[in-house]
């Protein structure tokens, strides 16, 4: 019985490092899902940036324009002030005209304002190429660590899955199909060492009597709180 507590532990160990292996290889597709993301909220970014300099440059010629119609009409008026007839009309075409040269300053002022915006805006979008750029390098570093782990996962599972079939062929059919049984029921850890009259898979204390009677590895026993297999855990790590 010693002997097939000894392969059964194996197992389990065995049964631990594929699950954790397999919850590594279930959490890659959302690693390299969320390294996409990233990327692409970075070139989201320049896009936005791209949009608002459009923007600004329409909004640029457009008062460009404006400007453009101001000072035409400002030259027919004072081409209109030669020919007036009376200084009434004179002195509102002069009014006219100092309003659209007023105008004009204001379009012109704002159409500088402009252009430091839209500097400060290509500055912004040339900084974030920069950090595409950068971005994109990393989460392609990034990505081929995962490739590689990924790589070495499946081989080491592989290795796993092949060490459990040589091994479970040495525990009788009997033993395997309890143990099966405690796996499904405990999801997890099947068998567990008793250390000091306490079960370590539930922490309880196991009957002083069934304690003696571990010690002596003659038949198969069940911790009566959580029903795992247990063994001394003393004799079998001195052994
Ligand atoms: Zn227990």
């Amino acid at each position: 019985m010693r002997e097939q507590i000894g392969i059964l532990v194996q197992l389990q160990e065995i049964e631990i490092e594929t699950n954790r292996i397999k919850s590594v290889l279930a959490g890659v597709s959302g690693k390299i899902s969320g390294l996409d993301a990233e990327l692409s909220d970075a070139a989201q970014e320049i896009e936005k940036g791209k949009a608002l300099i459009d923007e600004l440059r329409k909004k640029y010629r457009s008062s460009e324009s404006d400007y453009q119609a101001n000072l035409s009409s400002y030259n027919k008026s004072q081409e209109r002030l030669s020919a007036v007839k009376t200084n009434k009309e004179y002195q509102s075409i002069l009014k006219e005209i100092d309003d659209m040269k007023a105008k004009n300053s204001g379009i012109e002022e704002a159409m500088l304002k402009d252009l430091d915006v839209i500097e400060t805006a290509e500055k912004e979008v040339s900084r974030l190429k920069n950090e595409f750029l950068s971005i994109e390098e990393r989460i392609k570093g990034e990505k081929n660590i995962l490739i590689d782990e990924t790589e070495k996962d499946k081989t080491n599972l592989a290795a796993l899955e092949e060490k459990w079939g040589s091994i479970s062929k040495n525990v009788s059919p009997e033993l395997m199909r309890k143990f099966n049984m405690v796996r499904e029921r405990t999801r997890g850890i099947a068998i567990a060492p008793v250390f000091d009259s306490i079960c370590s898979g539930c922490n309880m204390n196991i009957p002083p009597q069934m304690y003696n009677e571990l010690q002596r590895f003659d038949s198969l026993k069940f911790c009566p709180h959580c029903q795992r297999i247990i063994y001394w855990g003393k004799e079998t790590s001195m052994s």
